[in-house]
């Protein structure tokens, strides 16, 4: 083994020849002739001149050697399914999924959404765009049609793929009326949607517009669909995510440099083997999901498990008899869920032979110490192992490289810099670095962005600049918008956001989106939405809204019937997962006298902390009403 410090510092100073090395790991085409272009930061582009395809190299290249080992294992407990794809029937649905969208007229470039639940069929059309070159852009199943209706008119997708259904807790949750209204909405209409009717909720067909997958794949059982070989920089997906402003950002991955930096990852910091099952509790709407529910482990020619369903259902002991069962290597969760399963009976842990499992990582949100503790304490002391990422980097930024070199981790901190990261506090009013211990300062990337980074914002290069390198003062960086400290030690501690960012059960949630959601209720004039500390989601959103007409608003039950009637308009929209926990009625909010919302004021006051200098405040009342409400 090589010291992590000297594998960090080569991956910094000798950056092409280390990236160089990492890009053996995968099949090419063409081999690059440029490692690394950046000669027009903040734009890098990886491995220049090369081709290579993204589906080819988490399937294909595997049939040689592993053709009838897993490489897919579905399950549903919602549905009660259970099957496992080996790589061969992996390469054979995958074709089939990609003679059908070829077959539409889908080629290399063009966009392809996806609106799926948590089902096998999701993973075929995800491996099925890349194989032909299509750009994939999926759209997490509980967001709802106006949420869809944005992420459709920003990628322009000629091909939508969708299911009737998807279930949570045994409850059907019927996507295709969501779906047919975000393409109303939408300005872009797609050529076709192809539907997997898995005979949950009956829909209607729209003529002309709507396939039949069952019915399509029967033509297609046999056809053969070799991989397009795509230059390196070609896009492989976009996935929107969220920041200050209300508009999602599509945020655009590369092919080569993310196939190279997830087959590095997964020996380097999973410790993953060919031959060994990766279970990824997340869901393929997320980036976790892109990379490590799919890409990831079959780029590493590992079993992956795909699951359906609540950790709780039918007990808390689902996942461990999966871990069991399949003799899971690597496990990948968030907080909140290990949040959830600590209400359950420890018993359920200890029923299963966990002996196969080596480690387990965290990521998505902030890792509390008692949580960290109780499910170490139940996994018997193996490791549990915080990851820090984002949408936009696609692979951690912060953790624990057991495979480079084993290290401790210590409890409240992801760890340090990941190779190829050259991260930098600064401090947020002079661009300064910041070197010192324990210095709390904003978390910063210094460009190139590691391979597997975002490439741009989806057609619009300038957002891309002026939102992730234009607000450090005085310096072209990277700004993950966290604080964090680092300790004498090199551990990173994160502290937070620096933006209207919320992290709720690890979903990232912008409070302005929020806002213009409810905002749309006709008697709603003003609203306020902040993230609030939540024993079990981390945070939830809490919002403050002033009414148009208050004449109705005189007894509580009138309150709670225009909050629901809000709370509804929030589910419709964007889906059940951005609902405030609670909407409050005000008369004012706290503004600065140049009108700016105090939004930290009224989140340290829900928070029942010190709300701080207030000298700006307009209208102090406005403060005391939100303090009331919350007494
Ligand atoms: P997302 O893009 O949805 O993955 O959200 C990224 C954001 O989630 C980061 O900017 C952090 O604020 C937060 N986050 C992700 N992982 C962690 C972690 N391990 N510890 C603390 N915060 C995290």
């Amino acid at each position: 083994m090589v010291a992590f410090a000297d594998f960090h510092r080569r991956s910094i100073e000798d950056r092409d020849a280390f990236w160089s090395e990492q890009a053996q790991l995968i099949d090419w085409q063409t081999k690059p002739q440029q490692i690394c272009d950046y000669s027009n930061p903040p734009f890098a582009k990886w491995f220049v001149g090369g081709t290579t395809n993204l589906c080819h190299n988490a399937v294909d290249r595997h049939l040689a050697d592993r053709a009838d080992q897993a490489a897919l294992i579905f399950v549903s407990t919602e549905t009660d399914q259970e099957h496992t794809y080996t790589y061969r029937d992996l390469h054979a649905e995958v074709q089939r999924m990609a003679a059908i969208l070829k077959a539409q007229g889908v080629t290399k470039g063009d966009r392809v959404l996806i609106y799926m639940p948590m089902i096998a069929e999701a993973a075929f059309a995800m491996l099925a765009c890349v194989r032909i070159g299509a750009i994939h852009s999926v759209v997490f199943g509980g967001f709802a049609s106006h949420s869809l209706a944005t992420r459709i008119e920003d990628a322009t997708p000629k091909v939508i793929i969708s299911a009737d259904a998807g279930s949570r807790g045994g409850k059907v949750i019927p996507y295709k009326h969501l779906l047919d209204e975000a393409i109303r909405l939408s300005s872009h209409k797609p050529g076709k949607v192809l539907m997997v009717d898995r005979k949950l909720a009956p829909f209607t067909p729209v003529a002309d517009r709507d396939l039949d997958y069952a019915t399509e794949r029967a033509q297609h059982m046999d056809t053969v669909v070799p991989c397009e070989w795509v230059e390196s920089t070609h896009p492989s997906y976009t996935l929107y995510t969220s920041g200050t402003t209300g508009k999602p950002k599509g945020v655009q991955r590369d092919t080569a440099g993310y196939t190279v930096a997830l087959a590095s990852s997964i020996p380097h910091i999973y410790q993953g083997k060919p031959g060994g099952t990766f279970f990824c509790t997340s869901d393929i709407g997320w980036v976790v999901g892109h990379s490590y529910i799919i890409y990831g482990p079959l780029i590493g020619g590992m079993a992956t498990i795909m699951y359906e369903g609540l950790p709780i259902r039918p007990d808390g002991g689902i996942w461990w008899s999966l871990v069991e069962k399949y003799k899971v290597n690597v496990m990948f969760s968030a907080p909140t869920a290990i949040r959830v399963l600590k209400k359950q009976d420890p018993a359920l842990l200890s029923k299963y032979d966990l002996s196969s499992l080596q480690a387990l990582f965290l990521a998505g949100e902030p890792l509390d110490e008692p949580t960290a503790k109780w499910i170490s304490e139940g996994l018997n002391g193996k490791p549990i192992i915080d990851n820090y990422w984002q949408t936009e980097t696609g692979w951690p930024i912060l953790t624990i490289c057991n495979g480079v070199e084993k290290a401790e981790s210590k409890f409240g901190s992801p760890g340090k810099a990941v190779y190829g990261y050259n991260v930098k506090l600064v401090d947020d009013q002079t661009g300064e670095e910041l070197t010192g211990a324990n210095q709390k300062g904003v978390l910063t990337i210094e460009g190139p962005l590691p391979p597997g980074n975002l490439q741009t914002i989806w057609g619009d290069d300038k957002r891309f600049v002026s939102t992730y390198w234009s607000t450090v003062p005085n310096k072209l960086v990277y700004n993950t918008f966290d604080w964090a400290v680092r300790d004498e030690d090199g551990y990173f501690f994160i502290l937070g956001r620096t933006d209207d960012v919320i992290n709720v059960a690890g979903h990232r949630l912008g409070t302005r989106e929020i806002e213009e959601s409810i905002s749309s209720h006709p008697n709603i004039a003003e609203v306020a939405v902040v993230g609030v500390a939540d024993q079990l989601k981390g945070q939830v959103a809490m919002a403050f809204a002033i009414a148009k007409d208050t004449s109705g608003l005189t007894d509580d039950a009138a309150r709670s019937k225009l909050e629901a009637e809000i709370m509804k308009v929030v589910d419709t929209q964007l889906g059940a997962l951005a609902r405030p926990a609670r909407v409050m009625f005000v008369t004012a909010l706290p503004k600065t006298r140049s009108g700016k919302l105090l939004r930290r004021a009224i989140q340290a006051v829900c928070e029942k902390r010190d709300p701080g200098d207030l000298t700006t405040i307009d209208d102090p009342t406005a403060l005391t009403q939100i303090q009331d409400q919350i007494a």
